[in-house]
């Protein structure tokens, strides 16, 4: 349920308001749009006390959610969210953000080349993983607190951002001292103590689309982040399962105007996990910005046949490049910056 207040409500009305729906068992939460200040009313069967906030003199009108999410959701929200990285990068605006990277850390030498490519052909943030959710206990798991520390280097070197996931809540205050943006993998999608974890600290957040998950789903997740008080999170399409083989998951498109229209956070597109195979990621990735993405993130290593983790899917820096120049094409042609 949303109360929104009458424009002109003292500080004291609002903490009034504030200090009811918390004395009722519920969460406020608090937005301040241009004129009026709406609070959110968070909990199970808040619309039940619709009467005890209607009698109060600040508020205007109340609504009712009809979405099983909340803060997360268009009714709650109209305008979209930004989520902002640093000074130069808006996720959520007019800008098309781009990132590239490794899909695990291997060598500083690699990653800090890869870095300097990814800054010189106009990429926004870079990424890569130091702990890595692999489908084998056999396969490469990451270098750990080392990936983090070449990811801090790489960073003061180009002065890209960094993004990298954390797969477990013990992880998030480690990550959080080294990253700029903590990323929730598919497989972690519905991992319900890690998405509250992340949702107490400071930093953005990526969430990806768990596979098998359907977009209202994926919503829910988000509103374990949000409704802990963390509001920047981006969410990121990277493919869902179904019969087809030729691609390594189906890149669900239809999911960008989807979590568009039913939510105001930022939406960006992972190409390469989408369809796994190098020669489709760029035609992806320019189809994602045309159906409205904010952004995309797209794995880029210098010597694939070297990488530790999915080297068949990693561009080559002079990939990167070329698609960068196309992305910006597509983003002119449909209004937007990069
Ligand atoms: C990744 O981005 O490195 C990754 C493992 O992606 P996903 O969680 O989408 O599989
Ligand atoms: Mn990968």
């Amino acid at each position: 349920m949303i109360l929104t207040l009458k424009t002109g409500t003292s500080k004291k009305e609002v903490d009034n308001v504030i200090a009811k729906i918390k004395e009722l068992g519920f969460t406020p939460s608090l937005s301040r749009g241009t004129e009026r200040v709406v609070i959110g009313v968070i909990g199970d069967k808040a619309i039940v006390h619709k009467d005890k906030f209607a009698t109060m003199e600040a508020v205007d009108f109340i609504t009712p959610i009809s979405k099983p999410y909340k803060l997360v959701s268009r009714e709650f929200k109209k305008e979209n969210t930004i989520v902002s990285i640093g000074k130069d990068v808006h996720v959520g605006s007019k800008q098309v953000v781009v990132i590239g990277g490794p899909c695990s850390i291997d060598t500083k030498e690699n990653l800090i080349l890869t870095a300097r490519e990814i800054k010189k052909a106009g990429g926004h943030l870079l990424r890569g993983g130091a702990f890595k959710p692999r489908t084998s206990p056999y396969s490469f798991q990451g270098l750990g607190e080392k990936g983090l520390e070449l990811l801090a280097e790489a960073k003061k070197l180009t002065g890209l951002p960094t993004v990298t996931e954390v797969m477990d809540p013990r992880q998030v205050e480690l990550i959080c001292e080294y990253a700029d943006v903590l990323q929730i993998g598919a497989r972690n999608a519905q991992n319900f103590d890690l998405l509250k974890e992340v949702g107490q600290c400071a930093k953005p957040v990526i969430l990806k689309r768990g596979f098998a998950t359907t977009v209202e789903e994926w919503l829910m997740s988000a509103e374990y982040i949000v409704s802990k008080g963390n509001h920047q999170v981006i969410l990121c399409e990277r493919g869902i399962r179904t019969f087809e083989t030729a691609t390594r998951n189906t890149l669900d498109l239809s999911a960008i105007p989807v979590a568009k229209h039913l939510s105001h956070l930022p939406v960006m597109v992972d190409p390469s996990h989408g369809v796994g195979v190098r020669e489709y990621i760029v035609p992806m990735a320019l189809a994602a910005i045309a159906a409205g993405a904010d952004g995309v993130m797209v794995e880029v290593h210098p010597v694939p046949a070297e990488a530790l983790s999915d080297g068949h899917q990693a561009l080559l820096p002079i990939q990167f490049q070329h698609m960068m120049k196309q992305i910006k094409l597509v983003a002119e042609a449909v209004g937007r910056t990069i």
